[in-house]
Parts: structure tokens; sequence; C-alpha cells
């Protein structure tokens, strides 16, 4: 099969002919259509997230099962199928009680710490695929449907853990981002004011398409003031920050109202200081929210599948052109996510 390659952190994809993965016990190959290419993946081909090498990178994949391994049930030849993001073991606790992102006994990811997507086939355990529904077109949309397990499902997780109900305000930090901007869309859709914060002045149309009602350049205005300044001195309901640098939790801590909650997700982890006496004062929630469960990328795809929300995918180019479309991830020039076409 033909693969993108990564031999190294900062290292150029090389493209390589391999032998076509055949499935062992337990596990399925899938015939690979397109791959998202997100800031994700880009951190570990620019050396900010250290995995093992050579690797196949790219887990937001559309793609048909080709053959099944022994034992596996559920899946059979040409179901189209789409990837759980985490290698996570399906039995313990946190598995059973569709919280697999906490999984005890994860292996890692996909695309990380085993071949991903880059690539004309990819072979997981069986339980990692997720079935598409039928409903879905995913021969006419391919790239769409793809990202839906990250970039869409990760923004409907968070509503769901910061209780996001009609009429509140929400602020999303990173807003311009891959997933930030499908948070905008997201939130929008669940009837909030939505507020839109990024030093990425170029992506501000685009927040306000996917449903901001406003839109703070942080460079330009500090953030948690110019939150309680339209909120009238409120302060907003949720803060979601996909930046999660110390100095974004510390504004957005700071702008959360009564009864406020705040979500990390994304950053580096840095530890951020925030006034105990508000929390316990406005019994404010201080939340973090890791990836999804199988549960919430179903519920995703299926508002996909019924119209109700749209992913944005603005540049679908062919895998050979993987380097080129890594260097704009990089650079922060893609609006929503960028998808390599790998199969028709
Ligand atoms: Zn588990």
């Amino acid at each position: 099969m033909k693969a993108m390659l990564l031999r190294g952190p900062k290292l150029p994809f090389e493209p390589v002919e391999l032998p076509d993965p055949a499935p062992g016990p337990g596990e399925a190959v899938a015939r690979v259509i397109t791959c998202g290419s997100g800031l994700t993946i880009q951190h570990v081909k620019a050396g900010r997230r250290a995995i093992p090498f050579p690797r196949i990178i790219g887990h937001e994949i559309t793609a048909e099962i080709v053959a099944v391994g022994a034992g596996v049930t559920g899946l059979k030849t040409g179901d189209p199928v789409t990837a759980y993001f985490y290698l996570n073991c399906g039995h313990c606790r946190w598995c059973l009680g569709q919280l697999e992102p906490l999984c005890g006994d994860s292996g890692g990811n996909v695309g990380l710490n085993c071949d991903g997507g880059y690539a004309e086939y990819i072979k997981l355990p069986a339980h990692i695929f997720i079935k598409l529904p039928e409903s879905l077109d995913y021969k006419k949309h391919p790239a769409e449907i793809g990202v839906v397990t990250d970039a869409l499902a990760t923004p409907y997780k968070v509503l769901r853990r910061a209780r996001v109900k009609p009429g509140d305000t929400v602020a999303v930090f990173g807003a311009g981002g891959g997933v930030g901007i499908h948070q905008v869309m997201m939130a929008k859709w669940a009837h909030a004011r939505v507020i839109a914060i990024d030093v990425a002045v170029g992506k501000f149309d685009a927040c306000r398409k996917a449903g901001a009602d406003e839109v703070i350049n942080p460079h330009n205005a500090d953030a948690a003031a110019a939150l309680l300044d339209l909120t009238h001195g409120e302060g907003v309901d949720v803060v979601i920050d996909y930046v999660s640098s110390t100095a974004t939790l510390e504004a957005g801590a700071k702008a959360l109202g009564r009864h406020g909650r705040l979500v990390t997700l994304g950053g580096s982890g840095e530890p951020f200081t925030a006034s105990a006496r508000d929390m316990l004062n406005k019994e404010q929630d201080l939340l973090g929210s890791r990836y999804v469960s199988r549960t919430e990328i179903m519920a995703a795809l299926d508002l996909v599948a019924r119209g109700e929300v749209w992913p944005l995918v603005t540049e679908v180019r062919p895998l050979a052109e993987a380097e080129a479309v890594h260097e704009r991830v990089e650079r922060g020039e893609v609006t929503g996510r960028a998808v390599l076409r790998v199969a028709d």
C-alpha cells in the first residue's frame, strides 16, 4: 500500500510503499477514503508531542472495512466506518461506564501509538472502528464525515460536560482553531449566546459565520474585562478554553459569573490561579474535558446525518500533498479542517 511515513519529529512526510496490512485475531483492516489533518497530529510532526517513530499518523478517517480477523463480530467487509481516537481496552470500569478516554488500560492513540490513516489501509483492533449510520452519505461527503469523530464530537461533549443551556453566554478561547470553530458552531446550535476569542483576526469572519455573536481579540483588549463588559459585569455562564495557557485560563476564571463553568481542554497543562472565594460564593465549576465517549461520537454523527450541524472542511487535497497541508496547519492558515483524500 501507499503511505505517508514520518521517520521522526521535524521531518517531512516520506511517500513509501508498504505491505498491505492483514488482520490478526480481533482486528480489522479498512480501506481509507479520507483522513483529517488537525493540529493534534501536527504537534507530533513538529516534535511538540513525543511518540514512537516511524509512524503513519492520522485518525479522523472515513473508511470501508476490507478484512476482519478471527473472532471479530459486528463488523463485516464493506461496512463504512470511522475510528475512535483512543486505543481503549473496552473492558475496564471506565470503558464500560462510557468514559473511555479515562481507560485504565489504554494503548495510547490511533495514529500516534499505532499506525493511522495517512495510508491506503489501516489496521486496528476491531472495537476501535465505529460503524457509520446508514443515513450518512459517506461516499458523497467522506471528508466531512471523517472529522466528526474529533472536530465535531469533542465540542458536542463539552456542551454536555459544561451543561450548556439555551440562553447561556458561552465564551470560546481559541475559537478560530480547527476544533474551536466547531465549538462556536455547536454552542450556537445549543441556542447559546456565543463570544469568540482569538488572536487570529483572519478567522473572525469564519467565527461569525459559524455562529459567534461577538468576537474579542485579546491583543487589543483585556479578554476578561471585555467579557465582563459584554455581560454588564455579570460574567459569562460558560468559558471553554481550547488554548488553556495560564493567561487564558486565568482570564476565563475572572470572567466567569454566578454558577459559571470553566472547561479546559487542549493546551500544555500549565497551572493557573483561580479564586476559591469566587468558586464558593458563585458556585462555580472548574472542569476538564478529555476527548469523547463512543456514544457521543454516535450522537454527533447522528446530528450530522439529520442536518442539524455540518463540519467545516475548507480544504481537501490528495494524500501526496500531506506536507503542504501540514505546513498550512502549522501556520494556522486552515479555517476549520483540512482533509487528505486517500482514495476515491
Ligand atoms: Zn478500558
